[in-house]
């Protein structure tokens, strides 16, 4: 023991440490508060180390090399810019839909300038922060009443809660699926106050089942978007035209919770074939008296939650208290409202997420072989220019694997695994498939000029 208290207390106190000539430069980059925090973490973890093995002295080098690159890594913001080479499009871990760059240009002139938020120009007073995406959502869906809130999550929460608390919601069972980790229908109606009465079988629902379960104290009939599973095989579900009659013979609210949120028809927009989404003006049309839906999915917005609907029951939630819960930054305001007016012009292009959905065969493979050529010209390393499959992710199209194409690379020595990790630990980290021990960069969802900087960072981890 009183040989570890030799070896600890070889270890410099914090006021020798802080002045060394190689903490001094991070001082000024950092500041000296976390530069202190991320030594003493470094030191905490040497001092148990001393105390845990006999022989562990401590030794500068190795100390200044560990101190270094944790310093580097506290010097990158948290969030940061990342690169996504997985063809997944719409991927939830790395922040959905990318915002249109005409969107950007909005949000920062909003972020930095005072606005008319919740000024009423025209009239000279105090005006409605929902109001500036009002008329355009409207115009764009059809509906004659719209909102907007934090996220989809807490657009159910509110039409459930101002709707149907204390009262029985139906449900077809098979639309009770979890969707993300922290989305879940029965949670969700649990916290509104509404009662779930779920109807059905997991793959099959008919409109008689619906109409059974209809007692005095229902007040609404739900359809859920099956957003990110698909129930193959024998299943039946009732049309929404249907689920809307039946609704309203019986008085009731036929609300659909459509994920997703399509904010123009899929074949309009030459979404792939076959995605079986609807947009959200035709589950109006269909007769939903309200529909919600996400901002930052396949609408390729900012994150928001979207209700849409009729009248009288929309101005109902504007009224609810815990609207004010979830209200909508200026900001985001400002970013949806740029997208939907991209929409009404119709360049759909100029929003990423469709831009990258829409993406031609031709553009992608060219893409790739620019870049195999590249990257082969620059690593000792197998590469090759091939087909990948892609996703739209997200819960949308659940079921719709995207043609892609990509660059599939294979080092002699290093597993797919191993250059994975590596390019995470880069300037810009780098998000890629891998497959057979080859890494595949899949090129649909780089960015302009994103190539360039993978085959940097390929080169930098791979040819030591
Ligand atoms: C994604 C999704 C939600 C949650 O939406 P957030 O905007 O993430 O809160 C709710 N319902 C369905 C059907 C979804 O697909």
């Amino acid at each position: 023991m009183s040989d570890s208290r030799q070896r600890l207390s070889e270890i410099p106190g914090m006021d020798i440490i802080l002045n060394y000539d190689w903490v001094q430069s991070w001082i000024d980059k950092l500041g000296r508060i976390r530069v202190k925090h991320v030594i003493n973490s470094e030191l905490s973890v040497i001092r148990r180390s001393i105390i845990e093995d006999k022989s562990a002295e401590f030794s500068h080098a190795s100390f200044k090399s560990s101190c270094l690159s944790a310093l580097a890594f506290a010097s990158h913001s948290g969030l940061r810019h990342v690169i996504n080479a997985s063809g997944v499009v719409i991927h939830t871990n790395l922040g959905r839909s990318l915002i249109a760059p005409e969107a950007v240009k909005e949000m920062s002139a909003i972020a930095a300038h005072y606005s008319n938020l919740e000024y009423d120009l025209k009239a000279g007073s105090r005006g409605q922060r929902n109001s500036h995406i009002e008329e355009i959502l409207c115009t764009l869906t059809g509906a004659e009443s719209s909102l907007v809130v934090n996220n989809n999550a807490g657009a159910v929460m509110l039409a459930l809660s101002a709707l149907a608390k204390g009262r029985e919601v139906i449900v077809s069972r098979g639309e009770l699926v979890e969707i993300g980790g922290s989305f879940r229908i029965p949670d969700i109606m649990e916290l509104s106050g509404a009662k779930l009465v779920e109807v059905g079988t997991t793959n099959r629902t008919h409109l008689h089942d619906y109409e059974r379960a209809i007692t005095e104290n229902t007040s609404m009939l739900l359809k859920v978007h099956p957003s990110n599973f698909r129930i193959e095989g024998f299943t039946a579900s009732p049309e929404r035209k249907e689920l809307a009659r039946l609704a309203h013979e019986h008085g009731l609210i036929f609300m659909e919770d459509a994920g997703s949120g399509l904010m123009v028809d899929g074949d309009e927009i030459n979404l792939p074939a076959n995605t079986n989404e609807i947009s959200i003006k035709s589950c109006l049309d269909c007769g939903a008296d309200v529909v919600t839906f996400s901002g930052d999915k396949i609408l390729g917005g900012p994150q928001i939650g979207g209700i849409v609907g009729r009248r009288e029951f929309v101005d109902k939630l504007k009224r609810y208290p815990m609207a004010r819960a979830l209200r909508v930054d200026k900001v985001t305001i400002a970013g949806f409202e740029a997208t939907l007016r991209l929409y009404a012009q119709g360049l759909y292009d100029e929003i990423p997420t469709l831009r990258m959905l829409r993406l031609d065969d031709e553009t992608m493979r060219k893409r790739a072989e620019a870049l195999a050529e590249k990257l082969s010209q620059t690593l000792t390393a197998e590469v090759h220019c091939i087909e990948v499959e892609d996703a739209t992710g997200g819960g949308s199209c659940p079921e719709i694997m995207l043609k892609g194409w990509g660059v599939s690379v294979k080092h002699n020595v290093m597993s797919a695994g191993h250059i994975q990790k590596l390019l995470r630990f880069v300037d810009v980290p780098i998000l890629c498939g891998a497959k057979d021990d080859e890494i595949v960069i899949h090129v649909r969802t780089l960015q302009e000029g994103e190539d360039e900087i993978v085959a940097d960072a390929l080169a930098g981890v791979m040819n030591v």
